[in-house]
């Protein structure tokens, strides 16, 4: 029984980890490496195991960089079982065919170039073919139901927070009559989201992959960031113009719609027109409600039996291009809700040309904005940006908003694991050195236990 790491080993994307057991290999996560351009191309990259060979894989959860690469190794032969819950394969169907869309597109604009260079053209890394008969493999595992994959290899799988149908995977192999029950923690959420339960550890574990994205530092506290949340509101409307809110379509959006469902009143949302403008997130907030069976007490109670135009009677879904353009005509009292997250393409570029110069609207930024894009250039203060080749003043308010991550901080990535009886042998995946490192540094402070930092590539045995 062995396990080997082979992706987010020290960084926080392309998470794969492969188990051997009994003859047989089984594999957690096969997401994309994404971020920098040296990183992006280990995508390319052979596995380092036969795919037509694997017997199963188990998805953790939808984001990408789980479960981006999926498509690849189905390309290159897997035809096994995908398990993951419900609500993880919604959103999975919604990311994965983007994602392909994506690719598609990307490879057709390099050809056209690299075909006036006389280049040999290049293939799309998978297409919306490969992410269906990747949708076809996904086989349903719901949640805190103990099931046997294989011979010897007993999943079960319980909430992680994070994003709708986010799991942690227990796995209790079996192997010439020895037991091991390794935990692998997956994206684990801040324990106070306003939409899911909190994470749950497991009770017990032989080893622990614990992710550590956020692992040497803490969020700030929830209230303060609903209090800033209520604050731009009001100085947006007083300034009379309109709010636009770059936001991430699958979970940021549907975060920001049951905050407002939640505070409708005391945030006086009424006035506004409210606008969700991106197909993809419309598509994952109709896979929220069909799941809202998973939500917290409070957020549960609100969407049992009503759906969101109940909740949010001023919402709108705007769809067609022709619906997004309509808003372009809006002086003043419109919250747009648009893509991308940070700013790099999307409809929200469209509304930033027509708002952005205009000194009575404002732009909330709600989410992390990575070096280099145009979200980062707004939050440092740019007095101008280039949009879609035209240089734009930026006269608009700029408010960011910190605290609303769908990971935890230290402490609840500590308290996570404190809680697991005995404090099992534990892995450090799924983080930046700095990451990685803090939390280290936590766990050795509060339990006295020595963390491992895999690399890329290393195999430990179980
Ligand atoms: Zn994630």
């Amino acid at each position: 029984m062995d396990i080997s790491f082979h992706g987010a080993a020290g960084g926080v994307t392309g998470s794969c980890h492969l188990l051997r057991i009994g003859g047989r290999q089984l594999l957690l996560d096969c997401g994309m490496f994404q971020g920098r351009q040296e990183e992006e191309a280990h995508n390319h990259d052979p596995f380092p195991f036969d795919a037509a060979t694997l017997d199963a894989v188990v998805l953790s959860h939808a984001h990408i960089d789980h479960s981006g690469r999926l498509p690849i190794l189905v390309r290159r032969g897997y035809r096994g079982p995908i398990h993951a819950t419900p609500a993880t394969i919604d959103l999975a169907r919604v990311l994965l065919r983007d994602a392909a869309h994506l690719q598609e597109a990307d490879a057709e604009r390099d050809n056209r170039r690299r075909q006036r260079q006389g280049k040999a053209l290049v293939k799309p890394l998978f297409t919306r073919d490969d992410a269906e008969a990747t949708l076809r493999l996904f086989t349903p595992l719901e949640f805190d139901t103990p099931t046997d994959l294989l011979p010897g290899v007993r999943a079960t799988l319980i909430p992680a927070g994070h994003i709708l149908g986010a799991a942690s995977v227990v796995l209790d192999l079996e192997e010439a009559g020895r037991r091991r029950r390794l935990a692998f923690s997956g994206d684990i959420g801040q324990d106070d989201s306003c939409m899911l339960p909190p994470p749950r550890p497991p009770d017990r574990a032989d080893l622990v992959l614990l992710e550590s994205t956020y692992g040497d530092r803490n969020h700030r506290a929830r209230a303060d960031t609903h209090r800033e949340i209520a604050e731009v509101l009001e100085s947006a409307w007083q300034a009379g113009g309109n709010l636009l809110i770059p936001a991430f379509a699958i979970g940021r959006t549907q975060e920001l719609l049951t905050l407002f469902a939640l505070h409708r009143e005391e945030w006086n949302l009424d006035r506004w027109l409210l606008f969700v403008d991106s197909p993809m997130a419309i598509q994952a907030t109709a896979a929220h409600v069909r799941h809202s069976e998973l939500f917290n007490d409070e957020a549960g109670a609100l969407f049992a039996g009503r759906d969101l135009r109940q909740l949010l009677p001023n919402l709108r879904e705007t769809a067609s291009t022709e619906e997004s353009m309509r808003l372009n005509t809006i002086r003043r009292g419109a919250l747009i809700i648009a893509g991308s997250g940070m700013c790099t393409g999307g409809r929200i570029l469209h509304h930033f040309r027509y708002n952005l110069w205009r000194r009575e609207c404002r732009v909330m930024i709600v989410g992390y904005q990575g070096e280099g894009t145009l979200g980062r250039k707004l939050v440092d203060g740019a007095s101008e940006v280039r949009i879609h080749g035209e240089d734009i003043r930026v006269a608009a308010g700029i408010h960011t908003v910190g605290g609303l991550s769908a990971h935890a901080g230290q402490d609840e990535l500590a308290a996570w694991y404190g809680a697991i009886e005995g404090r099992p042998p534990l892995v450090l995946v799924h983080g930046e050195a700095r990451g990685r490192d803090g939390l280290a540094a936590r766990v050795q402070a509060d339990f006295g236990v020595h963390a491992r930092l895999p690399v890329y590539g290393e195999r430990m045995a179980l």
